[in-house]
C-alpha cells in the first residue's frame, strides 16, 4: 500500500491501473530494480481506451473526425502502437518523429508534418510518402511547391493561420499572407488544400473563433476554383489532474526557497480532454450554412491532441537514495533521478498533483510537522524536483518510492537530458492481466501485439 496522500496535498485523480498498481508494491519496485530509477511506467491500453472515447464523442458533433496523436508529447513506442492500432493517425515535426509513427504503424496518410520548419530533405520525405503538409508561411509555401514539382505534385497542404488571439506569434499566416498564397497555389498541382491552428491558451473560445476564421477561408479556397481539404484545429485541450485545485491554498505551503512555484496549468478544468474539443466543434458549427459548406465538400476535422490523449498513459517512479536533515524540520529527499525526467520543473514550475510514496525496506521515523523537498541526484542547485515541501505522515525512507502519477503529457521525457553521463532513463509498458501484470520494454512490438492476457 502506498501512504495516504495528506491533507493538504493537491490529490491526483488516479485511473484504475495505476490505482492497482500502488496497491501492488512489490511489482513497481521490482520493475524499478529492474529497468533502472527513474521509470517511466506507460499503459498501452489506457491508451487504447482514450482514443476510442475521443473518437466516440467527436463523432457525436460531426461525422468526419480524425485524431493525430502528437509526438511531441511523450516519446513511448509503445503508446503511439496501441493508439496506431486502434486507428489513430500522427502529428509530426521532425523526419525522426516521422520514422517512429512508421515504425509505430502509423499509415502515411494518416500522418501530417505540422513542424512549422522543414527541411527539404523533410518536406520532399512528405511529397513522396503523400504525409500532409502543414505550411507555415508563404517562403516555405514556394520552396515545397518548387521540390513538388520534380515529383508531379502534392497531395495535401495545410495553410497554418495565425491565431487571432495571438498576433504577435512568430507561427502561422496572417489573413493577407494566407489570400497571398492562393495565386500560388493556383498555378500548382496541389490536390486539396486544408487549413490549419494550433493555439497555446486553453480557451474555448479563441478556437471557437479562429475554427469559424478557417471555415471562413475554406469558402474562399472553394471560390477561387481550389479543392478544400479540410480543416485540422490542432491540439492544446486541457487534461484535469486534479479533482479542485486551490492556488492560494498551494502558496500557503512551505516552499524551498521560500517561493512557491505552481505555474499556471489549469489542472482542475472542468471541461477537459475530448470533452473541451467537442464543445469547441459543435460551438464553432453553430451556423448551419458552415456545417453544410463542410458536409457539402465532405471535409474533415482534424485534431491534434498531445497531452490530453496521454491523460492517465504513465507514472514515474523514483527511488529514494537518501534523506537529507537540513534541521527545522526540513529534509532534502535525494531521488535517483533528475529534474530533466519531470519536465514542468524546466518552466520554472512544480508538477503540482502531490507524488504518493511507497514504504519498500526503509524504516522512516515519522516526524511532526516535517517537510519534505524533493531534489534531483545531480550537482546543480537548482535540480528540485518539487520546490513545495511534500508532507508524509508516515515519513520518507532511502529506499521508498516517490510515484508522479499521469506524467505520460510531456512530463516524462521532454527534457530528459543524460547530464553527468547518466543514461537516459527506461520506460516499460505494463498491460494489466487478470491475474497480476506484464511488463514490456516499451520498444518491444513484437511480444506486445501478441500480449496474451492469461
Ligand atoms: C504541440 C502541438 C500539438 C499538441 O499540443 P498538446 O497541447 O499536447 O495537445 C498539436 N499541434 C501542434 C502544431 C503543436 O505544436
Amino acid at each position: 500500500m502506498f501512504q495516504k496522500y495528506s491533507a493538504d496535498e493537491p490529490v491526483p485523480l488516479l485511473s484504475e491501473w495505476t490505482l492497482d498498481l500502488l496497491n501492488s508494491r512489490s511489482e513497481l519496485a521490482a520493475w524499478v530494480d529492474g529497468f533502472g530509477s527513474p521509470l517511466h511506467v506507460v499503459c498501452p491500453d489506457q491508451a487504447t481506451k482514450n482514443y476510442l472515447q475521443w473518437l466516440k464523442e467527436l463523432q457525436q458533433v460531426y461525422w468526419d473526425c480524425q485524431i493525430q496523436f502528437a509526438l511531441k508529447a511523450c516519446k513511448s513506442a509503445s503508446l503511439l502502437r496501441a493508439f496506431a492500432m486502434a486507428g489513430a493517425g500522427a502529428d509530426v515535426s521532425s523526419a525522426q518523429e516521422m520514422t517512429s509513427a512508421f515504425m509505430n504503424l502509423v499509415p502515411a496518410a494518416r500522418m501530417s508534418m505540422t513542424g512549422p520548419a522543414k527541411s527539404n530533405y523533410e518536406i520532399n520525405l512528405c511529397l513522396r510518402h503523400q504525409v500532409a503538409i502543414h505550411i507555415d508561411c508563404i517562403e516555405e509555401l514556394k520552396r515545397v511547391l518548387a521540390l513538388a514539382d520534380a515529383v508531379g505534385g502534392v497531395a495535401r497542404l495545410f495553410l497554418r493561420s495565425r491565431p487571432l488571439s495571438e498576433p504577435g506569434s512568430r507561427f502561422g499566416m496572417t489573413e493577407d499572407q494566407l489570400i497571398a498564397c492562393l495565386p500560388l497555389l493556383e498555378e500548382a498541382k496541389v490536390e486539396q488544400i486544408g487549413v490549419s491552428f494550433h493555439i497555446n491558451d486553453y480557451e474555448i473560445q479563441t478556437r471557437v473563433e479562429q475554427m469559424r476564421f478557417c471555415i471562413a477561408f475554406l469558402r474562399r479556397i472553394s471560390a477561387n476554383g481550389l479543392t478544400p481539404g479540410g480543416i485540422d484545429i490542432g491540439g492544446g485541450y486541457p487534461v484535469r489532474y486534479l479533482e479542485r485545485f486551490d492556488p492560494v491554498a498551494y502558496d500557503r505551503g512551505v516552499h524551498w526557497g521560500s517561493i512557491a512555484k505552481p505555474g499556471n496549468y489549469p489542472y482542475a478544468r472542468g471541461l477537459a480532454g475530448v470533452h473541451h474539443a467537442a464543445e469547441v466543434i459543435q460551438t464553432a458549427l453553430a451556423d448551419p450554412s458552415d456545417l453544410d459548406f463542410l458536409h457539402r465538400h465532405r471535409l474533415p476535422i482534424l485534431l491534434q491532441p498531445g497531452r490530453s490523449l496521454l491523460d492517465q498513459c504513465g507514472i514515474s517512479a523514483f527511488d529514494v537514495i537518501d534523506v537529507k536533515d537540513f534541521g527545522d524540520g526540513r529534509f532534502g529527499v535525494v531521488l535517483d533521478g533528475m529534474s530533466f525526467s519531470l519536465s514542468e520543473t524546466w518552466f520554472g514550475a512544480d508538477f503540482v498533483p502531490a507524488p504518493a510514496i511507497l514504504r519498500r525496506e526503509g524504516r522512516a521515523v515519522p516526524q511532526h510537522n516535517a517537510r519534505y523537498f524533493l531534489v534531483g541526484r545531480s550537482c546543480l542547485e537548482s535540480d528540485v524536483i518539487r520546490w513545495r515541501g511534500l508532507t508524509a505522515e508516515d515519513g520518507v525512507a532511502p529506499g521508498d518510492l516517490v510515484i508522479f502519477t499521469n506524467t505520460a503529457g510531456y512530463q516524462m521525457d521532454s527534457n530528459e537530458s543524460s547530464f553527468h553521463q547518466i543514461p537516459l532513463p527506461k520506460k516499460a509498458a505494463a498491460v494489466r492481466l487478470p491475474c497480476g501484470w506484464k511488463i514490456l520494454a516499451d520498444e518491444t512490438p513484437s511480444k506486445e501485439l501478441l500480449y496474451d492476457r492469461q
